[in-house]
């Protein structure tokens, strides 16, 4: 392991290994990126890897739109060897509530005004679009065919063959225990396996971002929360797009390999690192699916497991440096919706780092934003 990198990233999930990327595409090659289990063993290798433009915030709607212009064609850009398996087959998103309704005319506002092709559909419309859906007390659904759903192991290791290429060095089962700050700046970060000397540290870390704050010295507010998904058998394919209701908290959709992946939120879930799993999830989950897609009812499940959201007050990013505190920025707090956001910030912190210009204005999503109280709260999430 190098003891000298002008670039320190902490986290191998895929906005760590984006970053990386990212900066080494703009001739920074002098980069380490850390992980303390194997790549993609945090958030990403757990989440559901769905991609949507249809957000109710205008950054997030912004930040998802550019990303998956850049998925659309992640395969060339990165020259990967294997398939990102995006398979662009929309999300259906269900109003079952008339303050849903309203939230969802407001969105579409916002989203059209930006260029998203997303539209009201009718209950008849949404069960044409998928034919199981129980349409029992549907008041309306919004679809996007833009939106879609991504392979999370895949989508990792394209940027992180890629950013090898480029010359990242890329060190696994390497745990970071502490960061040096001196008169106000980074300038070593400690792991189990030797130190290195750096001018900028990445916290990509996750739902451990606020472990790694600390060790800065910053109180961030963001928290971790367990979120429960399953897997079942593979069938033929019977359900193009991802299908998600927020009011009922839950998503599924349909993978390219024919399994199908869903998941639920559960409100009473406690702030903390827990993933393990519950009978009450699978039961919960179950009685959900039988009610909404009673197709699927008879699936067999494979596997359940959970992961963790690392969540902002306003469910949205944190991105970028901190005032007072030179070398040190971070790309943390992404709730339910960091996997699609990858490719963007990726980009935009390599940008900011390197003091070029940035290709979207990130300043709102700025840690200062919580003392200042400019929260804009994104109502769009399960
Ligand atoms: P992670 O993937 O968590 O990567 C951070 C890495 O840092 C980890 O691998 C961890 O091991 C490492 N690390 C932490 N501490 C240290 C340390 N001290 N030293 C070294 N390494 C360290 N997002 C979507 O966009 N779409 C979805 O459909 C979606 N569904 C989800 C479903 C579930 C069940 C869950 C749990 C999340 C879901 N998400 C979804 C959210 C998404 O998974 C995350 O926002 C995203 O993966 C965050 O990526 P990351 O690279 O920032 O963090």
């Amino acid at each position: 392991m190098k003891n000298r990198a002008q670039v320190v990233i902490i986290g191998g999930g895929i906005n760590g290994v984006s970053i990386a990327y990212n900066l080494a595409k703009r001739g920074c090659h002098d980069v380490v990126l850390l992980e303390k289990g194997y790549l993609a063993s945090g958030s990403t290798g757990r989440c559901g890897a769905g991609v949507r433009e249809q957000w109710g915030t205008e950054m997030n709607c912004r930040l998802a739109q550019a990303s998956i212009k850049k998925f659309e064609h992640l395969n060339e850009e990165l020259n990967y060897d294997g398939d990102i398996e995006f398979k662009q087959k929309g999300y259906l998103i269900l109003a079952h509530t008339e303050k849903e309704h309203e939230q969802f005319k407001r969105n579409l506002v916002l989203q059209n005004s930006l260029g998203i092709p997303s539209r009201m559909v009718t209950p008849q419309e949404a069960r044409e679009i998928v034919p199981h859906l129980n349409t029992e007390g549907l008041l309306a659904a919004t679809y996007c065919p833009e939106d879609g759903h991504i392979n999370p192991f895949k989508a990792t290791d394209a940027y992180a063959k890629a950013a090898r290429r480029l010359g990242v060095e890329i060190n696994t089962f390497t745990t970071v225990t502490g960061i040096v700050v001196k008169k106000g700046r980074v300038y070593r970060v400690i792991t189990d396996r030797g130190s290195i000397e750096t001018e900028m540290v990445v916290n990509a870390a996750g739902p451990y971002s606020q472990v790694i704050g600390q060790m800065v010295g910053l109180e961030l507010p963001v928290y971790s929360e367990r979120h429960q998904i399953l897997v079942t058998e593979p069938v033929e394919p019977v359900q193009d797009p991802m299908v998600m209701s927020f009011s009922r908290r839950f998503y599924v959709q349909q993978t390219p390999h024919g399994s199908f992946i869903m998941g639920m939120g559960d409100p009473n879930e406690p702030k903390d690192f827990n993933i393990g799993q519950s009978w009450q999830f699978l039961e919960e989950m179950a009685k959900c699916i039988d009610h909404h897609l009673p197709l699927l009812s008879e699936l067999r499940v494979v596997r359940q497991w959970s992961g963790l959201y690392n969540i902002t007050p306003d469910a949205q990013p944190i991105l970028g440096q901190v005032p007072g505190l030179r070398g040190y920025t971070m790309a943390i707090g992404f709730s339910g919706h960091g996997f699609m956001l990858a490719p963007m910030v990726g980009e935009l912190i390599a940008q900011d780092i390197l003091g070029q210009e940035l290709s979207l204005p990130i300043d709102m999503l700025d840690l200062g934003r919580f003392d200042r109280g400019e929260l804009v709260k994104e109502p769009s999430v399960v």
